[in-house]
C-alpha cells in the first residue's frame, strides 16, 4: 500500500466492485436472490491481478464496504447485507487461492487446462460462499436451508462460468500476440452466423430443455476460428441471453430442482467451446513457437540456413515474375578460429552475435539476412543494381571493421569480413537461391585470396 498509486487502483477497484453490486441487485426478482451476480468474478480478477493492493487488510476492509454499501443504500437490512458480503468475498478469496499460482497464460484462458481450471476454481468459489450465504439467504427470504443453499450455489458457479472467462481473457486483446494467419472472410464470418442461426433455432422450438445445447457445433467453430477473447464474448453473450430469455423458468426458490438443474446444465456446457479454445490457443502458440525455431539461429536469433533459403525463394520467385534485379552477398568472418583460440569459444559466440547485430543495423527492411553455418552468413538484397549492392556490401565491411567488439572480459576485440556479392540484373525462373549462393560463394574465397577484408563482385549475369 506504499505505492501512491495503491490507493487510486483501491479506489477504482471499490467503485468497480460497488458498480457490480448495484447492476446484480437491479437484477434481483423481487425478494430473492439475483438472477446475474458480476460482482463476485470482477472481484476475483482483480485480486489475481492486484493481490498487494487488494489483499491487505485494508484493502478487503474496502471492498467490503463497497459491497455492502450498494446492498444498504438499496434498502436491504445491514444485518443481511453483512452475511451476503462476507459470503461473496470468502468466495473470491477462496478462487484466488486455487487459482493463483497458475501461469499467466492459464490465467489469460489461453492453457489447455484453463477451462477446468475456471471450473474447479469458480466450484470451489461458489461452494464455499454457499456454504456462508446459503443458509444467510434461507433466513432472509424464509426458504428452506437446502433449496437456499443449493440456489446460492448453482447461481454462482453458473455466473462465473459465463463471465469469468471473459474477465480473464480480457488482458490479451491489448497483448502483441505472434502473427496468426489472415483467414478469408467467409472463415471469419460463418462461425457467428451459425451460433445465431442456431441460437435463434432453439428459442423458435421453445422453452425445451434439449434447445440448450443446439448451438454447441457453432460455438466450437467459433472456439477453432477466433481468437480466444472473441470467443470469450461470443459464449458469455449467448449463454447470458439463455439465462435472461429462459424466463421459462422461474428463478425464485419455487422450482428449485429445475432452476437448479438449468444452472448446472449450462455451466457444463460452457466448459466445451472453452476447452477447445483453450487447447487450440495452447497449441497454436506452440506451432508458432516451433516454426520459429526452425526459422531462426538459436545464438544470434537471425533466420538460420533453412529460414533464408525459405525467404529468399519467396522474393527470388516475386523477382522472376518481374524480372527485376537482385544481389546475394556471402558474409565470411575473417580468421575467426583465431578468436576462439585466442579469447574462448564464449567470446567467439559473442562476436558472432555482435556482428549479426552490427549487419542488421545496416540493411535495408526489406533484405533478407541469415546465418548459413559457423561464421558464414549470407544476404539478398532485392531491387538492387550491381553497384550498389558492392556498396551496401563495402559499407557492410566498414561497419564491421569500424566495429566495438569486446571479448567477454571487456577487452577491445577487432574484426573483419570478406564478402562475395553475385548479381542478376534480370532473373529468370531458372535462377535458383542455391545457385546464386554457390555464386556469391565463389567471389568471397576470392575475396579470400585477396587477403581478406575486402569485397569481391562475382561476374555479371
Ligand atoms: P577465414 O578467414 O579463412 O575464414 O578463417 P577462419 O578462421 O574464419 O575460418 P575457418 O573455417 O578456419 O574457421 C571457422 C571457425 O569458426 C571454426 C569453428 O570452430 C568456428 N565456429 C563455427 N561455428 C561457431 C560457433 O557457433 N561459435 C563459435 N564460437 N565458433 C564457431
Ligand atoms: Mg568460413
Ligand atoms: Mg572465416
Amino acid at each position: 500500500m506504499s505505492k501512491p498509486h495503491s490507493g487510486r487502483l483501491l479506489a477504482y477497484a471499490c467503485a468497480a466492485v460497488f458498480a457490480a453490486c448495484l447492476l446484480g441487485i437491479v437484477l434481483r426478482p423481487i425478494g430473492f436472490l439475483s438472477v446475474f451476480w458480476p460482482a463476485n468474478q470482477l472481484l476475483l480478477v482483480l485480486l489475481l491481478r492486484y493481490p498487494h493492493v487488494l489483499l491487505q487488510p485494508l484493502g478487503m476492509a474496502a471492498i467490503f464496504v463497497s459491497y455492502v454499501a450498494a446492498d444498504v443504500l438499496t434498502g436491504s437490512n445491514l444485518w443481511v447485507s453483512t452475511g451476503f458480503s462476507v459470503a461473496n468475498m470468502v468466495g473470491a478469496v477462496s478462487a484466488w487461492w486455487v487459482m493463483h499460482k497458475h501461469s499467466k497464460r492459464d490465467l489469460q484462458m489461453e492453457g489447455q487446462f484453463s477451462a477446468l481450471l475456471v471450473l474447479y476454481g469458480s466450484g470451489v468459489a461458489a461452494t464455499v460462499s454457499a456454504a456462508i450465504g446459503g443458509p444467510v439467504s434461507a433466513y432472509a427470504f424464509s426458504v428452506p436451508l437446502l433449496k437456499g443453499t443449493m440456489m446460492w450455489w448453482t447461481g454462482e458457479w453458473m455466473n462465473a462460468m459465463i463471465l469469468l472467462p471473459f474477465l480473464l481473457a480480457l488482458p490479451s486483446a491489448r497483448k502483441a500476440t505472434l502473427p496468426q494467419e489472415a483467414l478469408p472472410l467467409p472463415a471469419i464470418v460463418l462461425p457467428a452466423v451459425a451460433v445465431v442461426a442456431l441460437e435463434a433455432a432453439s428459442y423458435a422450438v421453445g422453452a425445451k430443455i434439449g434447445s440448450l445445447a443446439f448451438s454447441l457445433p457453432a460455438l466450437l467453430w467459433c472456439a477453432l476460428s477466433y481468437r480466444i477473447l472473441t470467443t470469450t464474448i461470443i459464449t458469455m453473450l449467448v449463454f447470458a441471453t439463455k439465462i435472461i430469455i429462459a424466463s421459462w423458468i422461474d428463478f425464485t426458490p419455487m422450482h428449485f430442482v429445475d432452476v437448479a438443474t438449468f444452472r448446472l446444465g449450462v455451466t457444463m456446457l460452457i466448459l466445451g467451446p472453452l476447452s477447445v479454445a483453450g487447447a487450440h490457443a495452447a497449441r497454436s502458440e506452440l506451432l508458432n513457437r516451433l516454426r520459429y525455431q526452425a526459422h531462426h539461429d538459436s545464438l544470434t536469433g537471425v533466420l538460420s540456413r533453412n529460414g533464408f533459403v525459405q525467404a529468399s525463394s519467396l522474393v527470388l520467385q516475386r523477382l522472376a515474375h518481374e524480372r527485376g534485379s537482385l544481389a546475394v552477398l556471402m558474409l565470411d568472418l575473417d580468421h575467426f578460429k583465431r578468436v576462439n583460440d585466442t579469447h574462448g569459444h564464449g567470446t567467439g559466440d559473442h562476436l558472432l552475435c555482435e556482428f549479426a547485430r552490427t549487419v542488421v543495423h545496416t540493411l535495408r527492411p526489406q533484405d533478407v539476412f541469415g546465418r548459413i553455418g559457423g561464421e558464414e552468413f549470407a544476404v539478398v538484397l532485392p531491387h538492387i543494381s550491381a553497384q550498389d549492392a558492392a556498396t551496401i556490401a563495402e559499407r557492410l565491411c566498414l561497419a564491421v571493421r569500424a566495429g566495438k567488439f569486446q571479448t567477454l572480459s571487456n577487452e577491445p576485440l577487432s574484426a573483419t569480413v570478406s564478402i562475395g556479392v553475385a548479381h542478376v540484373a534480370q532473373l529468370s525462373p531458372r535462377d535458383s537461391i542455391e545457385n546464386l549462393l554457390r555464386d556469391a560463394d565463389v567471389a568471397l574465397y576470392q575475396a579470400k585470396s585477396r587477403g581478406r577484408n575486402c569485397v569481391m563482385l562475382g561476374p555479371a549475369r
